[in-house]
């Protein structure tokens, strides 16, 4: 799986601003250790640097580099909550836990930025708020009822009237929408990279160019083989997201990957660039196959949206962006575009992200549905949290078993027909 999404990342803004990664080094060696952590996205790292915080020492192992995956590649935008509402969380785990994880997805982008005010990280950190915008009237509805239940709990979430919207964003292509204070955004790859030097700062090995191609479990623990080296560990967690191979029977059968993309033109001439985001927002729209678009800090414009299942078609989906992004906003006129790239987010079936334990001692985060720079980065807490001996019932998210998908292999037609569908709903807007 991995190979075959390599073209994707071919073009990416991301990786042609990133700031200088440290210097490269594979597992060569037969390592005896606690704690093993597989995949260095946001979530691996942000377990491993809590883990490290608490003087624990895991190893990192990642396929490519840290940030290669989704963490490397994505909007940016750093967004509070779940994609279920705060009352149906609570209603569907329990005031108890559901309040406890209505509690850190709300709080994810606070400790994001805390991470990265305490680490140093530069990764051009803008913490002044996102902007949901509304694609038709029942939808602003919707976000006024969202609004409201995060009020209740004391979250700063404006109404924004059509008019605000169209101020905020640069297009009056919205009915309206809210702008969360919580959220915000940063350059995702430098963010990564950030925390990886983090960890390493605090003495924790990040073996890059380093697969991990066979788990077993031993008498003691677990082995896990790369092609030059091995790990035996006590516990292992799989932080892979939308990357999760078959290291581990079952678990990819758990998320469906799914390819999100971006296009993002030159920076926009300092005219134009001010028409746009003039207050440094970040949004994305309300639509079920969603757009999400930004400025970068050089005044490049950024538009996302779906990508596919396969890399076919790529161009014709890139294309499609290109032309959202004219019609939302004409101002930029014959623009010229610099970059197009994407990458896997992984889906579940629930909208959930899963922390999962398939074994005694092993531990998986997974399934952030598109949504992981600041859910990744909490879950890879909650997750420190359990490697470092915390009870289960004490965590502030739920550990379930691995719930394969049913009908895995007819997950492609099947979710087809969702996009088609989903398309047809946010066109004739029922
Ligand atoms: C184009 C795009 C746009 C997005 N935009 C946003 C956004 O604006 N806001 C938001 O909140 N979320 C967004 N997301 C989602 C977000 O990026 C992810 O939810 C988040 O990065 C997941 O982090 P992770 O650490 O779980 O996984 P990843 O970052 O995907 O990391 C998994 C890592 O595991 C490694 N790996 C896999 N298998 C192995 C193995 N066998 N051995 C060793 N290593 C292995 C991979 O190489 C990879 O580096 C977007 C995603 C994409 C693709």
């Amino acid at each position: 799986m991995i190979e075959r999404e390599r073209p994707l990342l071919a073009n990416s803004l991301w990786e042609a601003t990133a700031n200088q990664a440290l210097p490269r080094r594979h597992l060569e060696e037969s390592l005896t250790v606690d704690t093993a952590i597989v995949g260095a996205g946001f979530a691996g790292l942000s377990c491993a640097l809590h883990l490290a915080e608490r003087g624990l020492k895991p190893v990192v192992i990642e396929a490519r580099t840290p940030g290669w995956g989704a963490s490397g590649r994505n909007g940016g935008q750093v967004i509070p909550g779940l994609k279920e509402d705060p009352d149906t969380i609570e209603k569907l785990y329990g005031p108890e836990m559901g309040g406890r994880m209505v509690r850190i997805s709300g709080e994810g982008p606070s400790l994001v930025f805390d991470l990265i005010r305490r680490y140093g990280i530069e990764c051009d950190l803008q913490d002044n708020g996102w902007i949901q915008a509304a694609h038709d009237s029942s939808a602003l509805d919707l976000l006024a009822r969202r609004a409201e239940q995060w009020q209740r709990r004391g979250a700063k979430i404006e109404h924004l009237s059509k008019s605000e919207t169209a101020r905020l964003i640069g297009t009056g292509a919205y009915a309206g929408g809210t702008l969360d204070r919580r959220g915000g955004s940063v350059h995702p790859l430098n963010y990564a990279l950030g925390l990886a030097a983090a960890v390493r700062s605090l003495g924790v090995d990040i073996y890059s160019d380093s697969p991990a191609e066979s788990l077993e479990k031993t008498g003691q623990g677990f082995l896990i083989k790369t092609p030059h080296g091995e790990v035996r560990a006590k516990q292992v967690a799989l932080c892979t997201n939308g990357y999760t191979d078959h290291l581990w029977p079952g678990l990819a059968k758990t998320v469906v990957p799914f390819r999100s993309i971006q296009v993002a033109t030159k920076p926009l001439s300092e005219n134009v660039r001010r028409s746009i985001f003039p207050e440094g927002h970040v949004s994305s729209d309300t639509r079920r196959l969603l757009n999400y678009f930004r400025l970068d800090a050089t005044g490049r414009l950024l538009m996302g949206g779906r990508g596919g299942f396969t890399d076919a078609g790529l161009r014709a989906r890139f294309s499609v962006l290109k032309h959202v992004t004219h019609r939302l906003f004409p101002q930029i006129g014959e623009v010229e575009w610099e970059h197009a790239w994407g990458g896997l987010v992984a889906m579940t079936q629930d909208h959930f992200p899963h922390l999962n334990e398939p074994a005694p001692g092993l531990h998986a985060a997974l399934g952030f549905n598109g949504r992981g720079v600041a859910m990744a980065t909490a879950l890879g807490k909650v997750l420190a949290e359990r490697l470092a001996g915390k009870a289960v019932e004490d965590l502030d998210f739920p550990v379930t078993q691995p719930n394969r998908i049913p009908f895995y292999g007819l997950r492609k037609p099947a979710v087809t027909s969702l996009v088609v569908w989903y398309g047809l709903r946010d066109r004739l807007g029922f």
